[in-house]
């Protein structure tokens, strides 16, 4: 039987980017989807790998299984950084990727394209009923657009523009994202750890 990797999020589309980078490690990705009663996870850390370490933990000890944690969002500098760790409620209640968005359009808006740089960053914690096996961190640079562009991917994609390919993640696709993104990268640090695991577990 598979082993029983748990990915600590309820978001769907989060959760099939995971799976899509963890392709051809042999376990069976679960989610909170599958844990219904799992304690809530306040988010109360200053930095993405506090709260990614925060989620694996809470819900290794609940679950007692190899848990992965990911925290992730956006850094702008013309912003000194925010959204960052508040990348998911930026806009306050009522949030929505699309709300989102276009506070982050308004606060940029006059700002030149030379000073819209930004870059994703994605923290990925893996955990066990023991404790903490590993945390990781993955960047990704990129420019704010001034208009939304393309249809794949989720949150600021729409605006996130890779330099090199001068388009943005929601019209590159997964095939591009997963190779360059901050989940990509932080995951790639963590597969090594991922694969020991199973290893030393199977
Ligand atoms: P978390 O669920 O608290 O880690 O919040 C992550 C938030 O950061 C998401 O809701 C998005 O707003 C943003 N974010 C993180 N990674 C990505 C990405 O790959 N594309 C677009 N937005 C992202």
């Amino acid at each position: 039987m598979k082993k029983e990797l748990i990915v600590a999020t309820k978001n769907a589309k989060k959760l099939r980017e995971i799976r899509q980078i963890l392709k051809g490690l042999d376990f069976k990705v679960t989610s909170l989807a599958e844990y219904p009663d799992a304690p809530r996870i306040i988010e109360n850390g200053t930095t993405f790998k506090q709260n990614a370490a925060k989620k694996a933990l809470a819900i290794a000890r609940y679950a007692k299984r190899l848990t992965l944690g990911e925290d992730s969002g956006l850094c702008v500098d013309a912003l000194d950084g925010k959204p960052g760790i508040y990348s998911s409620r930026f806009a306050g209640k009522g949030k929505s990727d699309l709300k989102n968005n276009l506070k982050l359009l308004r606060l940029l808006s006059g700002v030149s394209p030379a000073r819209r740089k930004a870059r994703y960053v994605c923290a990925v914690a893996l955990a066990d009923e023991k404790g903490l096996l590993k945390v990781v961190e993955g960047r990704c640079s990129g420019l704010i657009g001034y208009e939304f562009k393309g249809r794949h991917g989720f949150g600021y994609d729409p605006l996130f523009i890779i330099p090199q390919y001068r388009k943005t993640f929601a019209q590159l696709g997964p095939a591009v994202k997963h190779r360059i993104s901050h989940r990509f990268r932080a995951l790639k640090k963590a597969r090594l750890s991922l694969a020991t695991y199973l290893r030393k577990n199977s």
